[in-house]
């Protein structure tokens, strides 16, 4: 079943998201909300999906960076993001440790904020614990764009959207960024907005 993306304005975007408890976890409503989830984010397609962003406050989310994603963008690019495929992964109440003082600069674009993308600079690399969907122990360090979608996407469970933390004269439409942004390296990206 395909959920509905709430949009930028709708206060539960701006929530703090519940734990989930163990109990909670197992039930088959949220394993369901967690399929459904799944199935939203492919169909968007986007590569990271949070709980709140279709109106459900709680700690859990999903993430999936598929190779044919990446076809629009040069290999230059890909190479400077660190992105590389990413298999499906479900975060239930991820913790996230930003590893190390480097950071990069890359536009963004977030389901709840439709149409639009903008700059955001991010820790190149971070370190996630969580429960995975059946309530086990997961633990494992992401560099590049993964690390990117992580904070991106645990910023959800916090009530942050990227928008809180983009170079503001970066905010473009996604338009825009397709014809003359989505190929920039980070020099020219910090060089034009920065100011
Ligand atoms: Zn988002």
């Amino acid at each position: 079943m395909l959920l509905k993306l709430y949009q930028a304005g709708q206060p539960v975007l701006r929530q703090t998201a519940k734990p989930v408890t163990k109990n909670v976890l197992a039930a088959a409503d949220t394993q369901a909300l967690i399929d459904h989830m799944i199935e939203t984010l492919r169909d968007a397609p986007g590569v990271g999906l949070a709980a709140p962003q279709v109106a459900q406050p709680l700690q859990i989310v999903v993430i999936e960076d598929k190779a044919r994603y990446h076809k629009p963008v040069s290999k230059e690019v890909l190479q400077a993001q660190g992105r590389r495929s990413v298999q499906l992964k479900v975060l239930v109440n991820p913790r996230l440790e930003i590893v190390g003082d480097d950071q990069a600069l890359f536009f963004e674009g977030c389901l709840s904020v439709d149409g639009y993308v903008a700059a955001v600079q991010r820790a190149t690399t971070v370190k996630v614990t969580a429960l995975d969907r059946e309530g086990k122990d997961i633990s494992y360090a992401a560099t590049g764009w993964q690390a990117r979608i992580l904070q991106h996407e645990i910023d959800h469970l916090n009530g942050s959207l990227y928008i809180d933390n983009m170079l503001i004269k970066s905010f473009m439409t996604v338009k825009n960024f397709v014809t003359a942004w989505r190929d920039a390296p980070e020099v020219k990206i910090r060089k034009t907005f920065n100011g």
